[in-house]
């Protein structure tokens, strides 16, 4: 029985940033395994049968504040700086997501030209709410009834399968409101894809004579033919623990891929369809990459119930279930669960490699 020092479930930025830092900065053998048939996790990408570079489970823009994280992928990958704009397809016109000053002048037919006009505009449409409680009270509560029926209501409840009522008031306050005319998705420091693609930020994440790779590998199967000093899990806690508690929720996607000859299909990385068709939205996303290429290929997402766990359901009936599941978590000295899936929290790429990072710190004083 092969034994390692670490033996780590999962293969996407969790488990890739912790194998690399054990194994490079303290010298411990481990073993990453991932059901997948590839390396990366979510952010996997790779090259159609057409040639062009697509996400394969969704875009996956980079993005974070943290000079930490950005410091240390890019140990790992070189960058092409890219600032991502989103559009959103309304009363059949592309407005800017998020909701900005020109957004605003377009969608009330309105010249507003300073951030104080909007903002007194802004003041005659809010709903006072003294407690915000959910992803309604926060979009009400900052732009009013009109903007949130025609931007916010609908596409929620088509990706999430609940309306806004029912979610935590993180979902929505992921996106800003804004009185400029910024018209960039996030206004993060950093900005950036992969130069040459994830796959290859994760071959070389990976690539260390102390990191044994198992692709095709499913935890189940193989626990029992391991020895391993401690076990890092970043799949779902619920499936852990054989679902006993009961089964966490998950938001899933079917990603619908379409190829087209023409060098591009819109002009925009990415357009949403809160009120029309079945998908959220459609991203093209040749533009981020920069590749040169006479073809292009596009994905529409739509939202399911079953499948693929991509997004945990923030509410508080699901934190309370995911809390139980916590403390027998705590439980096992030897097991530590981190990442999106394993800690049922909506995390961004950056923010799961700073607690990675974090974790790394923790582990090398013990
Ligand atoms: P994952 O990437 O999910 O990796 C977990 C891995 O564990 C998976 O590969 C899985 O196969 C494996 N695994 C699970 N259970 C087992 C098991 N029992 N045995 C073996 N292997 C197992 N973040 C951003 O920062 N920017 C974005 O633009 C962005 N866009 C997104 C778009 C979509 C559609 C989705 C779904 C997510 C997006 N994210 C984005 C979030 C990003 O995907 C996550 O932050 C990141 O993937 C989390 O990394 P992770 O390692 O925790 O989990
Ligand atoms: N959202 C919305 N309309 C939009 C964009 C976002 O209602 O045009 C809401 C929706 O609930 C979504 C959340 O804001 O799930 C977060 O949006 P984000 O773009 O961050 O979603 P992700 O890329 O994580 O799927």
């Amino acid at each position: 029985m092969d034994h390692y020092d670490y033996f780590i479930v999962g293969a996407g930025f969790a488990g890739s940033t912790i194998a690399q830092k054990l194994a490079s900065d303290y010298h411990k053998r481990v073993l990453v395994i991932d059901r997948r048939d590839h390396v990366g996790g979510n952010s996997y990408d790779y090259y159609d049968d057409h040639g062009v570079l697509i996400h394969k489970y969704g875009p996956h823009y980079f993005r974070t504040n943290s000079k930490k994280v950005f410091d240390f992928l890019s140990r790992f990958t070189e960058w092409r700086f890219y600032e991502y704009r989103v559009k959103a397809y309304v009363n059949k016109k592309l407005y800017s997501i998020p909701i900005n000053r020109d957004t605003i002048n377009q969608f009330f037919d309105i010249e507003l030209h300073t951030a104080e006009e909007v903002k007194s505009f802004l003041d005659a449409k809010r709903v006072k709410i003294d407690v915000i409680k959910n992803s309604e009270d926060q979009v009400v509560s900052e732009v009013g009834w009109e903007i949130y029926e025609s931007f916010f209501k609908n596409y929620t409840k088509k990706q999430w399968g609940v309306g806004p009522k029912e979610l935590d008031k993180s979902v929505c306050a992921r996106i800003p409101i804004r009185t400029n005319t910024d018209d960039r998705y996030f206004t993060d420091t950093y900005q950036a894809m992969p130069r040459d693609g994830y796959h290859v930020l994760f071959k070389n994440l990976l690539d260390h004579p102390y990191i044994t790779v198992a692709r095709n590998t499913d935890f189940s199967d193989i626990n029992n033919k391991v020895s391993y000093k401690k076990l890092i899990y970043t799949g779902c806690i619920d499936e852990f623990f054989e679902y006993t508690f009961g089964r966490l929720p998950y938001r899933s996607l079917r990603f619908c891929h379409e190829h087209y000859n023409k060098e591009y299909y819109q002009d925009w990385s990415q357009i949403n369809y809160p009120n029309d068709y079945e998908y959220t939205r459609i991203v093209e996303i040749k533009h981020a990459t920069g590749q040169i290429c006479p073809h292009t290929t596009v994905v529409k997402e739509f939202p399911l119930s079953e499948g693929e766990p991509y997004y945990p359901i923030p509410c508080p009936a699901n934190h309370r279930l995911y809390t139980i599941y916590r403390k027998e978590a705590e439980k096992l000295k030897d097991v530590i669960f981190i990442g999106r899936l394993a800690q049922y929290n909506y995390l961004n790429m950056d923010q799961v490699v700073e607690q990675t990072l974090h974790l790394c710190e923790i582990l090398a004083v013990e």
